[in-house]
């Protein structure tokens, strides 16, 4: 009997059970990819079995038991949900490498090393302490070659975990660094969209030294606004491009929607500079408050989507109120972008109930 592993999500390749991880039709010698994988990578089709975070546990608690060095990845786009305190937790003490991958997704104008600033601060609030801070596009290719460099001072003849939340882009980054330094020419890992692409450790062999990268699943974050939507709601959240942000002068009584995800409404005494970082695809709607009650009553998820009118039966909101001063701060959603206010305000902010929002200096500018 022949085992082995999908080179797609790390599943022992199993013939018995359709429904389970793993499963082929037929193993033979030149097998690669389980069913799955296969299908992910040459239809494009979205994984039905995806990891948990039990997955997650057994697999991350048995990664730290080991002598490596461990590249913590996190979503630039979604900064506070994937620098998460329960990653940072398990990774305290242990030689760390933080990258903030999809930095194709700021704009263009944003200076890298502010970026690193800003990164090296959040660290420091959550006295984190980390080797070194680099950002990093999986997508295109972006400071592959700093991450290789960066990677290959601080191994120390040590195999090289990715680790990080579900969907950062662990298995993208090892793909990316796969064909920067390597004769590979396509993806070896299966990604996707949908969180917990990767079933299991993933470990391919690197290093002259025969030490390896390894691929390990993701944490799922509950609070992530994904895990409320159905898949194909995730297009209109998650930006492929370069976000083009969207900067309002407010003035006192004015609301702004995000699609039905969430609504903002301003109580100001002078003019408030507002600028919006969501997906280029999501509905941005601006109105006076006093309409916000019967746009909500008439509009959401209709004009005012995700969510649909499909998922809305399962949606509830929530509402919380936020002081600005002078001082450019943003406001982050888990899961779906950030805004940032310039100028003295009360910011009352309605969203889905399961996203966590959160106030930080301001990343750009
Ligand atoms: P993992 O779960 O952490 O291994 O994440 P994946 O590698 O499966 O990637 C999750 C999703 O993020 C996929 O849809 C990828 O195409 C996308 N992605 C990964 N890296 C990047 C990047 O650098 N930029 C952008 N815009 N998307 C990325």
């Amino acid at each position: 009997m022949i085992i082995r592993k999908c080179k797609g999500c790390g599943s022992m390749l199993q013939i018995k059970d359709p429904t389970l991880a793993g499963f082929v039709p037929k193993i033979e010698e030149n097998t690669a990819f389980c069913k799955r994988c296969f299908r992910m990578k040459h239809y494009n089709e979205l994984p039905k079995i995806v990891a948990t975070n039990e997955d997650y546990e057994k697999v991350i608690d048995a990664v730290l038991k080991r002598k490596a060095l461990m590249v913590f990845i996190v979503d630039i786009f979604s900064f506070k949900t994937t620098f998460h305190p329960k990653m940072i937790n398990k990774l305290r003490g242990r030689d760390v490498l933080l990258v903030a991958n999809k930095f194709d997704l700021l704009p263009r104008s944003v200076n890298p090393q502010k970026i690193v600033d800003w990164l090296s601060k959040e660290c420091q609030k959550c006295f984190f302490k980390v080797e070194a801070i680099g950002i990093a596009s999986a997508k295109k290719g972006y400071y592959m070659d700093e991450l290789i460099n960066v990677i290959d001072q601080a191994r120390l003849e040590r195999d090289v975990y990715f680790v990080g939340c579900a969907n950062v882009g662990k298995s993208s980054i090892i793909n990316a660094l796969l064909k920067k330094n390597t004769s590979a020419t396509d993806d070896l890992i299966a990604t996707s969209m949908i969180p917990g692409t990767t079933l299991n450790e993933i470990r391919i062999p690197f290093f002259e030294d025969n030490r390896a990268f390894i691929d390990t699943p993701g944490l799922i974050n509950e609070a992530d606004v994904l895990n409320k939507l159905l898949p194909s709601s995730y297009g209109d959240i998650v930006p492929k491009n370069e976000l083009k942000p969207v900067t309002y002068q407010i003035t006192d009584q004015n609301a702004i929607f995000l699609g039905g995800l969430a609504c903002l409404e301003f109580n100001c005494n002078n003019k408030t500079s507002v600028t919006v970082y969501v997906s280029n695809t999501l509905y941005i709607h601006r109105a006076k408050q006093e309409r916000v009650p019967a746009l909500l009553e008439t509009q959401l998820g209709k004009l005012l989507t995700p969510p649909s009118l499909e998922e809305l039966p399962t949606i509830s909101y929530k509402e919380e109120t936020f002081d600005f001063t002078n001082i450019k701060r943003d406001i982050w959603f888990s899961g779906f972008g950030f805004v940032q206010i310039s100028g003295a305000c009360r910011v009352k902010v309605r969203t889905i109930a399961e996203t966590e929002v959160y106030i930080t200096d301001a990343i750009i500018g």
